[in-house]
């Protein structure tokens, strides 16, 4: 059978399907017959889940640090408060229901207290209240907690979904790839996946249930296709496929230390996109002239607290002195959408990627923003740092959230620190930040093009929702005069225009871009050197006569033909 999706991440794979999967917790209230026999249940689910975080406790002392493990023993001691598991008990007892109803109430009244303090430290206990009481839940109900770090055998995971903590927890020696049911090739499952160099397959609708656990499957990130019940000869015909893969991927290896260059010697940026200190080898070792985006939200999603100035000191610090002279963009917090905390709740909204997120987020809660711009401004002085605001709508939010920078370097220099030079630039990812560039290109120092983003708010179609990803439409010309408007107007202000968008990194769109004066591209690493090798190959001239008629284009398929034609010569 063979299983369509959306092709996420290059590469094949050949490996025993793994499912992994967030089981619902759905609890109801019961009247109970024998009460003494649910106490004991209860009880007894209390105490598995002590034992559960306890091993957690002991492997995280040995893996990571006392402080991560720290963590858990603060869940255990949640665990041996009377108050949360008495209240349970007197609850069974005393009216009679069933025990995960009466755990469920208890702990649900005291997430709300949490919650509705103002202290952070009692908001992040509502989020940890929140996670013992699920694996109690899950414990009561006898329902098995999977755990993505657990895997220790070759396999392609296959989940309905997978969160970017989860991703971020998979590891790769083991995990040859992933299929989800949703997602399209710009959520975060998907980029992360290609940051780990790792094929997958998003929006397979719905691969989790026609998948069986253990069985044999073949994933073709290139095609965006899961096989499964393949023959021998299929299952060989892959294995030269990958061979081949791998082989091609060998050859770009030449690529790696030269400069991208057009045939007709004009010079264009490949950058690299990270989400962490460790991705900046990768950016490196794929030849990047620069990180072009470095989403510092993974800093956070991979932590249990808002992460200290001196943890991101370390890490912007990191990142600036391995890669040297070369300029590294660092994008402050971009939260909300799809990336959330576990830490930190955010509001419950009814459109979360038109909500307060990102920028908007770090202007109404200036204590998150100050720390991170603090340790940014720290680092300056270690390398050739670009801080990036995301999600910018109008010059007013650029302009506040510059003021709210220079606040924060004038409390830096009257504390004595020491300051580098970097640069300002936004994202432009909104169409009204698009439209209105020349206004913009006055007061940054650059643009990136957030096209992930820009197309999902010009097309008004969900980035996430596989239903409408036809709409996700990179070559469609309405985008084309967006990003034309975009560069033009940073050019006529002697700025330049980069582009972090996975759009940036796509073969079909190198030479649309390349002819619109795109100045530097930035790209999931793996990508580099193909696109490298590709420009070496063109003219920055014949670029430009194509760009022109893609311009005049009336919809997405006539531009792809015209890509098409030009790529054939
Ligand atoms: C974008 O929107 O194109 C972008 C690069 O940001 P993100 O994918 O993190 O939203
Ligand atoms: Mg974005």
């Amino acid at each position: 059978m063979i299983i369509k999706g959306i092709g996420a991440s290059d590469g094949y794979s050949i490996a025993k399907a793994y499912k992994f999967a967030h089981a619902e917790v759905t609890v109801s209230r019961q009247m109970i017959a024998d009460v003494e026999a649910e106490i004991v249940k209860f009880e007894n689910a209390v105490e598995a889940s002590k034992l559960q975080l306890t091993e957690i406790m002991e492997k995280t002392r040995i893996n990571l640090d006392e402080e991560h493990a720290a963590i858990f023993e603060a869940h255990i001691l949640i665990l041996t408060d009377p108050e949360l598991t008495g209240g349970a008990i007197d609850k069974i007892r005393s009216e009679g229901v069933n025990a995960d109803f009466a755990f469920a109430e208890v702990s649900n009244t005291f997430v709300a207290m949490f919650e509705a303090m103002e202290d952070d430290y009692f908001r992040e206990r509502a989020a940890d209240m929140k996670d013992v009481s699920k694996r109690v839940l899950y414990n009561i109900q006898g329902i098995a907690i999977q755990d993505p770090t657990q895997i220790k055998e070759e396999v392609i995971v296959v989940a309905n979904d997978l969160t970017p903590s989860d991703t971020a927890l998979l590891d790769k020696r083991f995990v040859k790839g992933f299929v989800t049911d949703v997602g399209g090739r710009t959520s975060h499952s998907a980029i992360m996946a290609r940051t780990l160099e790792i094929p997958a397959v998003v929006g397979a609708k719905n691969a989790f249930d026609q998948i069986e656990d253990g069985e044999l499957l073949i994933l073709d990130g290139v095609k965006g296709e899961v096989l499964t019940g393949a023959d021998e000869a299929t299952v060989s015909a892959y294995q030269t496929k990958q061979k081949e893969y791998l082989a091609q991927k060998e050859m770009l290896k030449a690529y790696k230390d030269k400069a991208t260059m057009t045939a007709d010697n004009q010079h264009v940026e490949l950058a690299a996109n990270i989400g962490s200190p460790e991705d900046a080898d990768g950016a490196v070792n794929n030849g990047a002239e620069a990180v072009g985006l470095y989403r510092t939200e993974f800093l956070y999603m991979g932590n249990t607290h808002f992460p200290t100035e001196e943890e991101q000191l370390a890490a912007y610090r990191a990142v600036l002195e391995k890669m040297g002279e070369k300029g590294v963009v660092v994008r402050t917090l971009d939260i909300g959408g799809d990336k959330e905390l576990s830490y930190y709740e955010l509001p419950k909204e009814m459109n979360p990627f038109l909500g307060n997120r990102a920028v908007r987020l770090c202007l109404n809660e200036p204590d998150i923003f100050k720390t991170q711009l603090r340790a940014l401004l720290r680092a300056s002085v270690y390398g050739n740092l670009k801080i990036m605001f995301p999600m910018i709508a109008t010059l007013d939010e650029f302009r506040k959230a510059k003021a709210v920078l220079m606040e924060v370097k004038t409390e830096l220099e009257a504390e004595g620190q020491e300051i580098g030079k970097f640069e300002l630039g936004i994202m432009i990812e909104i169409p009204a930040a698009a439209v209105l560039a020349k206004a913009f290109a006055k007061e940054v120092d650059f643009f990136s093009i957030g096209t992930n983003d820009l197309i999902q708010y010009s097309f008004a179609a969900d980035r996430m929702n596989e239903k409408v990803s036809y709409l996700y439409q990179p070559y469609h010309p309405a985008l084309l005069h967006l990003i034309k408007g975009v560069i033009e107007a940073s050019h006529a202000e002697g700025k330049w225009t980069g582009m972090c968008g996975e759009m940036a990194g796509e073969l079909m769109a190198a030479p649309l871009l390349l002819g619109l004066g795109l100045d530097e591209f930035s790209m999931s690493a793996s990508s580099i050197l193909k696109i490298r090798h590709f420009m070496a190959g063109v003219t920055k001239e014949e670029c430009q006569a194509l760009v022109e008629k893609a311009l005049l284009c009336g919809t997405e398929q006539e531009v792809i033909a015209l890509v098409e034609e030009f790529l054939a010569k």
